[in-house]
C-alpha cells in the first residue's frame, strides 16, 4: 500500500498526526493508497518555509519565475502518461479524457501563466500639469489555494500556476477524495527548480487542514474552488480577516436549444456538454429546455443517443462514462434520481446503478439519465446534482425560456444552441451567467474571465484577472513642481 506525503520546504514529509485516510479507486471500490492527515503542525512548518522563500521568489524577475514554470509544465509533459492512469485511477474518469483534457490542461495551466506573465503591466495615470500616478502590482506573499476533485490536476493548476507566476509562495491543498496527481507535483517542481518552500502541497480533510489554511493569518488570499455551502463557510471565516478571496462554486446550468437547430449535431453536443466527466464538471448543462416545436423529435434523438453511450472502466479505449468519483456521491446521485421520481419525474433512460464484471463489479458506475416531466421550480432542478442525469423541459418563447434559464440562485455558465444571430445575441445579453457558449460547450481560452454570478462565486479567474487577483496594487503619486 503506497502511503502519500506531504510536500513541504522542497521534500516530502510524514504528516505530524501519524495518521491517513483511504484513498479509494473508484472504478473498482478498493483502497489502494493512503492520504496524509495533516493538521496545524504541518501547516506551520508549510507557512514558516513560505515565509522563508518569499524574499528570494518575489524578488525574482518574471523572466526567471517563467523559466522555471515552464520547465515544470515541461516535466509534467514529459511524464503524461503516468499522470493520466493516476488521474483515472483517482477520480475514475476514463483515460481517454484525462489523456485528452485533465493533463494536457495543467501542462497549458503552468505554460500559460509562465508566459503571461511576462506581458503582465500595471497602468498608470498621468495628470496634466500636477504629476503623475503610477501602480505597482506586488505579490501578496502567502497564499493558499484549495481545489476540488472533479478536475483535480487541471483546478489545481489553474490556481498554483498564476499565484507562482506573480511571484508568491503557495500552500496548497487538493482534494482528499483525489489527491495523486497533485502529490506527483512535487517531484517535478523539484526537478524544475523551483525553491524549496514555494510550493507546498498539503493533504487532509477540509473540515481540517483545509479549515487551518483559510484561518492562517500569514496567508493573505485564499482561492477556492469548490461547493457552494463550503465558499459561505471559507468566507464567513476569511472575510472579517480581510483576505483577498476568489470563490468558484457551483451551477445548475441551463442548455437551451431553439427549434432552428440541426437536431441530429445538437444531440452530440448537448450529450457532450450533460455527461462529459459522468456530469462532474461545474459547466455541464444539467436543465436542458427544448421548444415545443422540436420537444419531442429531440428528445427522441437524444434518449437514444444517451442510450448507446458506454459505461466502462477508466482504461477501456471505448469508455465515453467512466466511474463517479466516490461511493457517498454515487449515493448522492442515486438518491436525487429518487427525488424526481418523487417529484413526478419520469426517467426517459437511465436512472440506476450499473454493475460491471470483475474487477470493477464493486465500482461506481451510474448509467447516463435523463428525465422528464418536473417544473423547473422542483428541487431536482434547483440543486446542484453534479452527476450523470439531466432533465428536459420543454419551452414555447424567448422571454418564457430566459426565465427559466435565471430561475434558480446559480449563476455559472449556458449553452445557447440557434441559427438566430439576433437571438444568440438577445439571450447571452440576458442570462445571468459568468459564462455563455452560443452553439458550443466548454470552448475554453485561457485569457478570458473564468467565474459565475449569484452563488456561484466571487471573481473571476482566467488571464489577467488571475494575475490581478494574486498581486496587491500600489498607486504612487509623484508631484511634478
Ligand atoms: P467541496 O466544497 O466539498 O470541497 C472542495 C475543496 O474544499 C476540497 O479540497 C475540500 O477538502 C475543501 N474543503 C471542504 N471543507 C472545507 C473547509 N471547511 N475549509 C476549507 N476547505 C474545505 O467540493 P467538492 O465536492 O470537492 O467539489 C464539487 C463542487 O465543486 C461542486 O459544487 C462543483 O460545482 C464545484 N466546482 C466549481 C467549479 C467552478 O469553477 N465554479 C469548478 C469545479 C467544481
Amino acid at each position: 500500500m503506497e502511503f502519500l506525503e506531504n510536500y513541504i520546504d522542497g521534500t516530502y514529509q510524514a504528516p505530524s498526526s501519524g495518521l491517513y485516510l483511504d484513498n479509494v479507486n473508484p472504478s473498482t471500490g478498493q483502497v489502494y493508497a493512503k492520504i496524509p492527515l495533516s493538521g496545524e503542525q504541518d501547516l506551520a512548518q508549510a507557512v514558516d518555509a513560505a515565509e522563508r522563500a518569499l524574499p528570494l521568489w518575489s524578488n525574482m524577475s518574471a523572466n526567471e519565475r517563467s523559466a522555471v514554470l515552464l520547465r515544470l509544465a515541461a516535466g509534467i509533459e514529459a511524464r503524461m502518461g503516468e499522470f493520466v492512469q493516476a488521474e483515472s485511477r483517482d477520480n475514475g474518469k476514463p483515460e481517454k479524457l484525462a489523456a485528452h483534457v485533465d493533463i494536457p490542461r495543467a501542462v497549458s495551466n503552468f505554460h500559460f501563466f509562465a508566459t503571461a506573465i511576462e506581458h503582465f503591466a500595471s497602468e498608470s495615470h498621468y495628470m496634466e500639469k500636477v504629476g503623475i500616478n503610477f501602480t505597482t502590482r506586488r505579490p501578496i506573499g502567502i497564499v493558499g489555494c484549495i481545489s476540488p476533485w472533479n478536475l483535480p490536476l487541471y483546478l489545481f493548476s489553474w490556481k498554483i500556476a498564476p499565484a507562482l507566476a506573480a511571484g508568491n509562495c503557495v500552500i496548497a491543498k487538493p482534494s482528499e477524495i483525489t489527491p495523486y496527481t497533485a502529490s506527483l507535483l512535487g517531484k517535478i517542481a523539484n526537478e524544475a527548480g523551483v525553491p524549496p518552500g514555494v510550493l507546498n502541497i498539503l493533504h487532509g480533510t477540509g473540515p481540517e487542514i483545509g479549515n487551518a489554511i483559510v484561518a492562517h493569518p500569514k496567508i493573505k488570499a485564499i482561492s477556492f474552488t469548490g461547493g457552494t455551502a463550503t465558499g459561505q463557510h471559507i468566507a464567513r471565516v476569511a472575510a472579517p480577516m480581510f483576505k483577498k478571496l476568489s470563490l468558484e462554486l457551483g451551477g445548475k446550468n441551463p442548455t437551451v436549444i431553439f427549434p432552428d437547430v440541426d437536431i441530429e449535431a445538437t444531440v452530440k453536443e448537448v450529450f457532450r456538454s450533460s455527461f462529459s466527466n459522468q456530469g462532474q464538471i461545474c459547466l455541464c448543462g444539467s436543465r436542458i429546455f427544448i421548444h415545443d416545436n422540436i420537444y419531442e423529435a429531440f428528445r427522441n434523438a437524444f434518449v437514444e443517443w444517451v442510450d448507446s453511450a458506454k459505461v466502462s472502466f477508466p482504461s477501456d479505449p471505448k469508455a465515453q462514462i467512466g466511474a463517479v468519483v466516490s461511493q457517498g456521491h454515487m449515493e448522492k446521485i442515486l438518491n436525487y434520481i429518487e427525488l424526481a421520481k418523487e417529484e413526478g419525474g419520469v426517467i426517459l433512460t437511465g436512472g440506476k446503478r450499473l454493475k460491471l464484471d470483475p474487477p470493477h463489479h464493486e465500482g461506481y458506475y451510474i448509467s447516463p439519465t435523463v428525465i422528464e416531466g418536473l417544473p423547473n421550480e422542483c428541487r431536482t432542478n434547483q440543486e446542484e446534482i453534479f452527476g450523470p442525469v439531466v432533465t428536459l423541459m420543454p419551452f414555447k418563447d424567448e422571454a418564457e425560456v430566459l426565465n427559466l434559464a435565471n430561475g434558480t440562485k446559480y449563476g455559472l455558465a449556458a449553452s445557447v444552441w440557434t441559427q438566430d444571430l439576433n437571438r444568440a445575441h438577445r439571450m447571452a445579453d440576458r442570462l445571468e451567467m459568468g459564462i455563455v457558449w452560443v452553439n458550443s460547450w466548454l470552448v475554453r481560452d485561457l485569457r478570458t474571465p473564468f467565474g459565475g454570478m449569484k452563488d456561484s462565486g466571487v471573481g473571476r479567474e482566467g488571464g489577467w484577472e488571475a494575475l490581478r487577483f494574486f498581486t496587491e496594487p500600489k498607486n504612487i503619486f509623484i508631484k511634478y513642481e
